[in-house]
C-alpha cells in the first residue's frame, strides 16, 4: 500500500521528455567525456542543468511543479541499460568495472554500451516500433540481481531540492525481462522471465527507496505487454503481471504506482493488471481503442494517452479530448497524456525558422504537445467551454491542412493508379545469376562495404559552408568529388571486390533524399535521439513524393569512372524513408511508400542507363515498422515488400540489387526478406555471432547473403581470428556461393584509423577463407 492514502494523480501528465537537449547538449558533453576533453565531475554538471532545464521547462509549458506530473526520466545513455545497472544485472565480461559496493562508475557504465578490447559491447536493438534503440540485458540463472544503483533516487532528491515534486520512471520489470536475452552461460531453452521473483524485491527496494525519498508517485513504463512479437507465450507475460504487481502492489511503505504502457493496446493484460493493486494505468488511445471495463478498473485513475508521442503533427485535439472523456465511462478519475514518451521527436516547432508557415502551424513537437496535454487537462478539469479556443484553432489548422497545395498531387496519383502486378516483379532469380556472374566475374566470397565511409570533419564542414554560401556549388562537389577518389583509391588498395562512393555528400541516408524530393520539408534543430549520443533529424513528409530530378547519378557514375571494379549506386529504400522521418497521417503508409518507390524507381533506371551495374537500396527499417500486433502484420508486410519491388523491379536481369537490414532478429519477417527478391541482402550479424545467419538459412532463403562479420557500432578493431570464426560460422549454415563479406553497417560513425584496419583485418580473414576451401 501506498504510504498514505494515494495522492492525487496529476490531471495533465507526459510518459517522458527528449534527454538530449534542446541542441544536443548530453551528446556533445557524452562525446567529450569519452574523448577525455571532460571529466565525469564535468558530465554530471552538463546533465543536471539540462535535467534543471527541462523541469523549468515542462512547469513553463503548463505542466505542475508539486503534483509529480513531471517525469524524471532522464539517461546518460538509455533507460535499460539504466536499468540493468540499477538492479546489478551486469554481465560478468564487465565485472572489473564494478567497485566491491557492486556499483558502476560512468566510465563502466559507457563500456556496457561500447565494449572494451575483446569484450564485446551490449547487443542493440529497436525499442519497440520505434527508431530508438537500447541496450539487450543478458540475464542467466546466475545473475544477481541488487539493488546497486541509486541514480533515479539521487534525481528525485535533485529535483525536491530545487521545489519540484517529480515522478520517478522505471522501465518495469516484466518489459525488463522481456526484452533480455538468454546470458551466453544460460543453458539452451533458458526464459530470462522466469528471473522474476528474484527480481521484484529489487524493485521493492528501489520503490521503498523512492518513498523514503519523499516521491509520491512512480511511473513502471511496460510497454512489454502491449507487443505481440516477443517469443514468449502470452499466458507467462499475463502470469508475470499478476505475480509482480501482485507483489508490488502490497507492498508497504511505497509511491503510489503507475503503469503505463505505450506503443499499443494491452489488451488481455488490462484486467489482469487492474486486478491489482497498482493506483494508476496508462493506456495508448492514439493505437489502440478505449478499452472494456474490468473488475478493479473503477477505483483506478486512467491516464489516457490521447497526445501522439511517436509522431509531430498538431493533429485532432477534439478528437483527442473526447477519447479522453470517453474514458470516463470506465473510471471517475480520468488523467490525460501523451501516448509515450516524447523522446521520439524534437524539442520544440519554435526552434524552427526557415519551415514554411503553413507547415509549423500542422505541426507539435514536445513543446507544443506538453502545451496540447495541458489544454486537455483544463478541458477535464473545467469543461469544454474552457477550451474551446484552442480547440477551435487546432480545428481550423487541420482543415487548413487538408486543402494546401502540395498535399494532393494529381500526376503522382494517377500514376500509382495505374500499376500493375508486373511493375512489381523481376525475371526469375536463376536467370539473374547467370546474367550477373557474366556481367560482373567476381571472385568467390566477393567483398563488399555497406555503403558510407567516415564522414571526417572536413566533408561536415565543407557541407556547412556550402550551405551558408561560403562554398560555392561547384567548390563544394570538386571537393566531394576529392572525396569519393580517395575512397575509391582506399578501397582499390584495400582490396575491395565491389566498391562505393562513400556517400561524402549525405548528411543523413534519409534526410539527403528528402532534400531532394518534393513532399518533404527538413527541420533545422529536429534531432531526435537514435542511440546512446547518436541522434537523427527526421525529415517531415507532409505532401504527395515526386523525383523532381536525378539525386544520386552523377555521384555514382564519377566514382566508376575512377575504376575498373563495379560501385555500387546506393539508394535508401522507401520503406526506410518513411520510418524514419516524420510521416503524413492523413491517408495510409502504404499508399505514401508507393509514391516513394516510384520515384526511386526512376532514380534506379538512370543508375542503369549510366552503366551502373549493381544497386544497393537500404531498407533497415524493415523490421523497425512492423506493427507489434500479429494482426497487422499481413498488411504491413504487403505494403512494405511491395514498395521495395515496385522501386526495384524495373531493371534487367544483369543488374545486381543489393539490400541491406540492419538488425538481428528475423523470425518474423523471414519470409519477407525472401520475398524482397534482392540478389544480395547484407545484415547486421556481428554482434549475435552470425546467430541470424543460421535463423536467415534455416527460413530456406537461396540468394546471396551478405554476413556483416565487422561491427562498426564501436571502435573495436576486430582481429583476423576472430572475423576468420565469424566468416567460418556463416559458412557452417550458408553454402558459399551465397555468402558475401562485409562490415554489419555504413562506416559514417568510424574513424578512417579503425576503419581501414578493419577493412584489412575483414579481406585478410577472407583470404585466410578462400585459400582453406
Ligand atoms: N548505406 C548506408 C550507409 O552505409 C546504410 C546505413 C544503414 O543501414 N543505417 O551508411
Ligand atoms: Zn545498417
Amino acid at each position: 500500500m501506498p504510504i498514505s492514502a494515494s495522492p492525487a494523480f496529476p490531471t495533465g501528465t507526459i510518459l517522458g521528455y527528449p534527454r538530449i537537449g534542446r541542441r544536443r547538449e548530453l551528446k556533445k558533453a557524452v562525446e567529450a567525456f569519452w574523448s577525455g576533453t571532460i571529466d565525469a565531475a564535468d558530465l554530471e554538471r552538463v546533465a543536471a542543468e539540462l535535467r534543471a532545464a527541462t523541469r523549468n521547462r515542462l512547469v513553463e509549458l503548463g505542466l505542475g511543479r508539486t503534483d509529480s506530473a513531471i517525469p524524471e526520466a532522464f539517461s546518460y545513455y538509455d533507460q535499460v541499460l539504466d536499468t540493468i545497472v540499477a538492479v546489478g544485472a551486469i554481465p560478468t565480461r564487465f565485472a572489473s568495472h564494478v567497485a566491491a559496493d557492486g556499483t558502476l562508475d560512468l566510465a563502466g557504465y559507457f563500456t556496457l554500451a561500447r565494449g572494451e578490447g575483446e569484450n564485446l559491447p551490449l547487443e542493440m536493438t529497436k525499442w519497440f516500433d520505434s527508431n530508438y534503440h537500447y541496450l539487450v540485458p543478458e540475464i542467466g540463472p546466475e545473475t544477481v540481481f541488487s539493488l546497486a544503483d541509486d541514480r533515479i533516487v539521487r534525481e528525485f532528491v535533485e529535483a525536491k531540492a530545487a521545489g519540484f515534486l517529480t515522478r520517478p520512471v522505471l522501465v518495469g520489470p516484466v518489459t525488463f525481462l522481456l526484452l533480455s536475452k538468454a546470458s551466453d552461460d544460460a543453458p539452451v531453452g533458458f526464459s530470462p522471465l522466469s528471473r522474476l521473483d528474484d527480481l521484484i524485491p529489487v524493485y521493492a527496494a528501489l520503490l521503498t527507496r523512492l518513498a523514503d525519498a519523499g516521491a509520491e508517485w512512480v511511473q513502471l513504463d511496460e510497454p512489454g505487454l502491449v507487443s505481440e512479437s516477443i517469443d514468449v507465450p502470452r499466458a507467462d507475460t499475463l502470469a508475470a503481471v499478476a505475480s509482480a504487481y501482485g507483489v508490488l502492489g502490497r507492498l508497504t511503505g511505497r509511491p503510489a504506482l503507475f503503469v503505463a504502457a505505450p506503443y499499443g493496446s494491452l489488451d488481455d493484460a488490462l484486467p489482469v493488471l487492474a486486478a491489482t493493486a497498482v493506483e494508476a494505468i496508462g493506456l495508448d488511445l492514439v493505437r489502440g481503442a478505449v478499452p472494456q471495463a474490468a473488475p478493479g478498473l473503477a477505483g483506478k485513475t486512467l491516464v489516457a494517452g490521447v497526445i501522439d508521442g511517436h509522431n509531430i503533427w498538431r493533429g485532432d485535439l477534439t478528437g483527442a479530448f473526447a477519447a479522453a472523456e470517453s474514458v470516463r465511462g470506465l473510471t471517475d478519475t480520468v488523467a490525460v497524456s501523451t501516448s509515450t514518451s516524447l523522446m521520439h521527436v524534437p524539442h520544440d516547432v519554435g526552434d524552427e525558422t526557415s519551415l514554411p508557415g503553413s507547415l509549423t502551424r500542422w505541426l507539435a513537437f514536445a513543446d507544443q504537445k506538453v502545451g496540447q496535454v495541458a489544454t486537455l487537462a483544463l478541458g477535464l478539469e473545467s469543461g469544454r467551454g474552457a477550451i474551446t479556443a484552442p480547440l477551435a484553432e487546432a480545428e481550423a489548422a487541420l482543415a487548413a491542412r487538408r486543402t494546401a497545395p502540395g498535399v494532393h498531387d494529381g500526376a503522382v496519383r494517377d500514376r500509382a493508379a495505374a500499376l500493375q502486378g508486373a511493375d512489381f516483379t523481376r525475371g526469375a532469380y536463376a536467370d539473374r545469376l547467370i546474367a550477373q556472374d557474366v556481367a560482373l566475374q567476381l571472385p568467390s566470397l566477393p567483398t563488399t562495404t555497406i555503403g558510407s565511409f567516415p564522414q571526417t570533419a572536413d566533408i561536415r564542414r565543407a557541407r556547412a559552408q556550402f550551405l551558408n554560401g561560403a562554398l560555392s556549388a561547384d567548390d563544394y562537389r570538386d571537393l566531394m568529388r576529392a572525396e569519393i577518389g580517395r575512397v575509391v583509391a582506399l578501397q582499390e588498395e584495400i582490396g575491395l571486390d565491389v566498391l562505393v562512393h562513400g556517400e561524402p555528400e549525405r548528411n543523413d541516408m534519409v534526410q539527403y533524399f528528402a532534400e531532394n524530393l518534393d513532399g518533404f520539408a527538413v527541420t533545422e534543430n529536429g534531432w531526435v535521439q537514435s542511440y546512446g549520443s547518436r541522434c537523427t533529424r527526421p525529415s517531415i513528409l507532409w505532401g504527395d513524393v515526386s523525383r523532381p530530378a536525378p539525386i544520386t547519378v552523377d555521384w555514382s557514375v564519377y566514382a566508376q569512372s575512377l575504376t575498373a571494379k563495379p560501385v555500387k549506386g546506393m539508394l535508401t529504400g522507401p520503406v526506410t524513408i518513411l520510418a524514419w522521418s516524420f510521416v503524413r497521417d492523413d491517408q495510409p503508409l502504404g499508399e505514401t511508400a508507393r509514391q516513394v518507390a516510384l520515384a526511386l524507381r526512376d532514380e534506379i533506371a538512370d543508375l542503369e542507363t549510366a552503366g551502373i551495374q549493381i544497386v544497393q537500396v537500404d531498407e533497415p527499417a524493415l523490421r523497425e515498422l512492423l506493427p507489434l500486433k500479429k494482426k497487422d502484420h499481413a498488411d504491413y508486410l504487403d505494403w512494405s515488400v511491395g514498395s521495395f519491388r515496385l522501386a526495384t523491379a524495373g531493371v534487367a536481369d544483369a543488374t545486381q540489387i543489393h539490400t541491406h537490414l540492419c538488425y538481428s532478429e528475423f523470425g518474423v519477417v523471414i519470409d519477407a526478406i525472401r520475398n524482397l527478391d534482392a540478389d544480395v541482402t547484407s545484415i547486421e550479424a556481428a554482434r549475435s555471432r552470425m546467430e541470424v545467419v543460421r535463423e536467415i538459412e534455416a527460413g530456406g532463403f537461396d540468394h546471396g547473403i551478405g554476413a556483416g562479420i565487422y561491427d562498426i557500432h564501436s571502435p573495436r578493431v576486430p582481429s583476423v581470428d576472430e572475423l576468420t570464426t565469424l566468416l567460418d560460422t556463416a559458412l557452417e549454415s550458408i553454402p558459399e556461393r551465397q555468402v558475401w563479406v562485409n562490415p554489419d553497417c555504413g562506416l559514417k560513425t568510424r574513424g578512417y584509423e579503425e576503419t581501414v584496419q578493419s577493412l584489412h583485418n575483414m579481406l585478410a580473414a577472407t583470404r585466410v577463407v578462400r585459400e582453406r576451401r
